[in-house]
């Protein structure tokens, strides 16, 4: 696979298949526990909760809230220079599960954030093989 943008991409696993392909798509999957609805991420071969293969995969919308974030003032390698200073976050969806991301489409100031704040979703396509999740402020 040619990875004509600069920066590492996820190395795609079985299990995380239908997240990568739906992203494409502009749609999030994730996975629950059919047994109690618990919502996990990442994708997994089985359920967190109960270690057995009670997971089913469904559609979320993305809304979602800022968990917590970071602001990167220095780059961590030299292909993101042009990207610093950047906000890393964790964006807790609203049915529950915590995904690790960036928050984009903000000035990347702390006077800009507050810990709760409604997020909405981007679909940042990277090449013709990946899109990655975002969010912004909603
Ligand atoms: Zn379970």
């Amino acid at each position: 696979m040619k990875n004509d943008y600069n920066k590492p991409l996820p190395i795609p696993q079985p299990e995380s298949d239908k997240f990568w392909n739906g992203l494409k798509k502009k749609e999030i999957w994730v996975q629950k526990c059919s047994s109690t609805n618990q919502y996990q991420f990442y994708p997994r071969t089985h359920c967190i909760f109960h270690n057995q293969n009670d997971i089913e995969w469904v559609k979320v919308s993305g809304d979602s809230t800022l968990f917590t974030y970071a602001i990167v003032y220095q780059a961590p390698m030299h292909s993101f220079l042009d990207d610093v200073p950047y906000v890393n976050a964790l964006v807790k969806l609203n049915e529950g599960p915590i995904i690790p991301s960036n928050i984009v489409d903000i000035e990347p100031d702390p006077s800009n954030f507050k810990i709760g704040m409604k997020l909405k979703p981007v679909f940042v396509n990277v090449n013709k093989n990946f899109t990655l999740l975002k969010f912004r402020p909603a």
